[in-house]
C-alpha cells in the first residue's frame, strides 16, 4: 500500500478543505507513492520523532502542528530546527505530514474530543465553517431524474445535517437544436427540440466537486447536459473550530474549575470571572483560541476554556462569562488519540505507534 492511499483515507475523514486560511495542513515533505512501512503520531515534529520512527522502521511521522507554518520559506538548512527536521526525514526517506485545523474543525475531531472529556452533551459548533458548499443544479429529461439523482446522492449530493437525499425540482420544457457533428440523446439534426425536464437542485461539500461533476457526466443522458455550479454562503453547522455543550449538571464555578482540573488531569488553570456563578453551558476550543472570546459569549456560555491567552484577553468577558486558560498543549494532546485510533482501527497492514518520545515543550516547575 502506498502513503497516498492512508493520506487519501485521513482526508475523508478530515478534509483539507476544513483548515483555515492560514494553515498548512498535509504533507509537509516526502514522497507519498513510496509504500507505508510504519507511522509515528505525534503532535510536534522533533528530530527525536524522526529518530523514533527509524527505529521503529516507520516512513511516515502525523503529526497536529505543521512543521511548515507561517513561514515564507525560503532555505532548508541544518542551522534551524525546522531545517534540521525536514533534512533528517528526507534524508531517510520520511514523509511528514500534519493534521491542525482540519481535525480541530471536524466531525469527531480534537474539539468534539475536548467536549467529551468534560462531559459536555447537545454539542455544537462555535464558530461554524462558511462556503464550505456548493451548489448543482441540472436540467434532465423526467424520465432520467431518477436515475441521475440516485448517481448523484451516492457521490456526495444531498447531506445537510442529520438527512441524506436532500433535493428539490421542478418541472419546465427545456429546449435545444443538434448540430451537425452531434449525437443527441432526443431530436433530429437541424430541428429544434423541446423536451419535458426537471430542474433539480442539492448542494454538496465544495472537495467533492470534481466527482459530482465526473458523475453528472457519467449518469446524465445528454451529449452536453446543461448545469450550473454555484458557490454559496451557507455555514457548515457540523464543521467549525469550538463546541459549545452542556453540563449534564450545572455546577457553581468554584466546582467547575476544581472538575475542568480533574477531567483533564491538570494541576492548575488561569481564569478570570465571578466565581459565585453557576455553570451550565460550556464553550471548549483546544489550543489557542482567544480569538473566539467573543464567540463564546455571543453563544451564551457561562464558561469558555481555551488556551494561550494574553492577560488583557481576561477582560475582555467583562465577567459574563467564566475564562479559563489551560494551556495550549494541554486542551489538544489528546488529538493523537483520535489519529492513533483511526489508523489502527482501519489498517492492519502496517503498524500505528503513538509517539513514546515526545514530552511537552513547555513544562512547570
Ligand atoms: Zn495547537
Amino acid at each position: 500500500m502506498q502513503i497516498k492511499e492512508v493520506i487519501q483515507f485521513l482526508e475523508q475523514n478530515f478534509p483539507l478543505q476544513w483548515q483555515e486560511d492560514f494553515d498548512n495542513c498535509g504533507v509537509q515533505c516526502g514522497d507519498s507513492s513510496r509504500k507505508i512501512t510504519g507511522i509515528v503520531v505525534c503532535f510536534d515534529m522533533s528530530e527525536a520523532v524522526i529518530d523514533e520512527a527509524i527505529a521503529k522502521g516507520a516512513n511516515m511521522v502525523i503529526s497536529h502542528h505543521p512543521i511548515i507554518y507561517k513561514t515564507g520559506l525560503k532555505k532548508i538548512e541544518p542551522t534551524d530546527r525546522m531545517g534540521r527536521i525536514i533534512i533528517k526525514a528526507l534524508e531517510n526517506r520520511i514523509l511528514l505530514y500534519s493534521m491542525h485545523t482540519n481535525i480541530d474543525s471536524g466531525k469527531n475531531g480534537g474539539n468534539v474530543l475536548f467536549a467529551q472529556k468534560l462531559g459536555l452533551k447537545n454539542l455544537s459548533v462555535l464558530s461554524p465553517k462558511e462556503n464550505q458548499f456548493h451548489k448543482l443544479v441540472v436540467f434532465v429529461p423526467s424520465e432520467n431524474s431518477i436515475f441521475l439523482k440516485e448517481a448523484l446522492f451516492k457521490a456526495g449530493c444531498g447531506n445537510i445535517g442529520n438527512y441524506s437525499h436532500c433535493s428539490f425540482s421542478c418541472e419546465g420544457i427545456g429546449s435545444f437544436k443538434p448540430l451537425s457533428g452531434s449525437e443527441p440523446h432526443i431530436g433530429k439534426h437541424n430541428r429544434i427540440e423541446r423536451v419535458e425536464e426537471e430542474r433539480i437542485e442539492m448542494i454538496f461539500p465544495k472537495h467533492k466537486k470534481r466527482q459530482v461533476i465526473e458523475t453528472l457526466y457519467q449518469n446524465h443522458p445528454y451529449e452536453e447536459p446543461a448545469f450550473d455550479i454555484i458557490a454559496i454562503e451557507n455555514q457548515n453547522r457540523e464543521v467549525g473550530l469550538g463546541r459549545t455543550g452542556l453540563l449534564p449538571n450545572p455546577m457553581p464555578a468554584k466546582d467547575f474549575i476544581q472538575y475542568v482540573k480533574e477531567k483533564l488531569n491538570l494541576e492548575s488553570v488561569r481564569y478570570s470571572g465571578n466565581l459565585n456563578t453557576e455553570i451550565k453551558k460550556v464553550a471548549v476550543c483546544g489550543g489557542g483560541g482567544a480569538s473566539f472570546v467573543n464567540d463564546a459569549l455571543a453563544a451564551e456560555a457561562d464558561a469558555f476554556i481555551t488556551g494561550d491567552l494574553k492577560y488583557h484577553d481576561f477582560f475582555i468577558p467583562d465577567n459574563k462569562m467564566l475564562l479559563i486558560d489551560i494551556g495550549h498543549f494541554e486542551g489538544e494532546h489528546f488529538i493523537r488519540e483520535i489519529i492513533v485510533s483511526l489508523l489502527q482501527e482501519n489498517f492492519n497492514t502496517f503498524a500505528t505507534h503513538f509517539t513514546e518520545v515526545e514530552i511537552p515543550v513547555i513544562n512547570r516547575l
